[in-house]
């Protein structure tokens, strides 16, 4: 038998989660949205709630006891996520979920030595913030995805050895998250550049101290206000051979071993989701027309129906993948995880819409929160890859 409840360990932690959220989240998104100030960093406002956050644990709810982590599962972290992103999901994408990931990303491909140092923060009150940074300016992203052996295609960022390090030189795209923020980056660049994509990418970790990294151009996005987005400049860069995360040439294997990326947005996009049908369903409660509420006009209830339902599908595909993360961990990064990903952010998107029209014309204004939601959930189409790209991805292994 499946069984689809959760236990009282998960309902304490969602409700801790959803207290979190809802309590000490909610407000800071308040003032960053109403100040409407392109000039603010979020991330000033933000700090506080990502250190006590990841003091709860949720950045490091999935690592293992001995590196200071909950020993938790895929699962668990999905729960957590969806309260957030129920919130903000710029919060629970930017901070929460890229954190957890590229810890885990470390525990599962990074050698004891680099486990130890790049974790030593875990249970620090000043927890290190991570970006991963494979996008570049004039490159498609997409372009990862790409069969054809040609080395001229894809990223350009290069990292020759020199003795006893490696050289970075190249640049990283304003959509980079936490580019200009982080304490520390994943640095996706080419080691042999002659060589086809999929063979020539390396992963170097990147303190961001080190003489040569500068910061350049802030992405200003429709949505995701309380994220930062910055360009990431290497300008001979020199990383010790010691922050090579796995073996060179092996970057685009080892990202296949991390379904949890895709997994934690499409949680926080099922959160979004549910955001935008509780918020319409509300409202369709209290507005009258033609001496009754809009809810009671079947127009408006089949529309709220659907949204419910494709909530709850939303649920189940992410609780899915989440759960083929723990058992076969191929399947979920070659096909659950991206099918998770795209078919949560096509509900958010499609009940983001709905929310606008269910409020009809203050659905656009900036007094509802649906405008909101629409901006956030269309800029998950194309974060972390986009739905033509993954379903392309996903075909290949079927
Ligand atoms: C909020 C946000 C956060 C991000 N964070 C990061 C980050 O932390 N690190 C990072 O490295 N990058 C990050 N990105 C970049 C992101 O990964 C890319 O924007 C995304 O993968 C799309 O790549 P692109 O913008 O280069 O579009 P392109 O690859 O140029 O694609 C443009 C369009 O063409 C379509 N297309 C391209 N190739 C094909 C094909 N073969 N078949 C069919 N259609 C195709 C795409 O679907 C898309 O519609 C972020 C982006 C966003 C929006």
């Amino acid at each position: 038998m499946i069984d689809f409840s959760l236990t009282q360990e998960q309902q304490i932690l969602q409700n801790q989660a959803r207290d979190f959220a809802q309590n000490e989240i909610a407000p800071i998104v308040r003032i960053i949205e109403e100040s409407n100030n392109p000039e603010i960093e979020p991330w000033e406002f933000c700090k506080s709630l990502f250190y006590k956050g990841s003091g709860l644990g949720f950045t490091s709810l999935m690592l293992p006891k001995e590196l200071g982590g909950r020993g938790r599962k895929c699962i668990d972290l999905a729960i957590v996520l969806e309260e957030i992103g129920a919130v903000d999901a710029s919060i629970a994408c930017s901070y929460f979920n890229l954190n957890a990931a590229m810890s885990l990303f470390v525990t599962r491909v990074a050698t004891q030595e680099q486990q130890k140092r790049i974790l030593s923060f875990v249970n620090s009150e000043t927890p290190h913030l991570f970006s991963a940074a494979e996008s570049e300016p004039n490159v498609a992203t997409s372009d990862l995805f790409c069969p054809i052996p040609d080395s001229n295609i894809g990223i350009k960022t290069s990292a020759v050895r020199n003795g006893d390090v490696y050289i970075l030189n190249g640049t990283k795209s304003s959509l980079v998250t936490n580019g200009g923020i982080a304490d520390a980056y994943f640095i996706i660049a080419r080691t042999a550049i002659a060589k086809p994509l999929h063979e020539s990418l390396s992963i170097f970790y990147v303190e961001a101290d080190r003489p040569g990294i500068k910061f350049g151009k802030k992405a200003q996005m429709i949505g995701w206000k309380a994220s930062h987005h910055g360009e990431i400049c290497l300008d001979n860069v020199a990383v010790p051979v010691e922050n090579l995360i796995g073996q060179e040439g092996e970057a685009a294997k080892l990202l296949m071993l991390l379904p949890e990326v895709a997994i934690g947005l499409a949680a926080s996009y099922v959160g979004l989701a549910r955001a935008a049908y509780e918020y319409a369903l509300n409202y369709a409660k209290h507005r009258i027309s033609w001496g009754r509420p809009i809810i009671e006009h079947q127009a408006v209830a089949l529309k709220l129906a659907d949204m419910m339902i494709n909530t709850q599908a939303a649920r189940l595909i992410v609780w899915d993948a989440a759960s083929t993360a723990e058992t076969s961990p191929q399947l979920a990064a070659t096909v659950k995880a991206p099918a998770a990903k795209t078919f949560a952010v096509d509900v958010a998107i499609k009940n983001a819409q709905t929310a606008v029209e269910i409020l009809g014309g203050y659905g656009v204004t900036k007094e509802s929160l649906a405008g909101k939601f629409l901006a956030d959930a269309t800029i998950g189409y194309s974060c972390d890859f986009t739905r033509e790209v993954l379903r392309l991805g996903i075909v290949n292994f079927l």
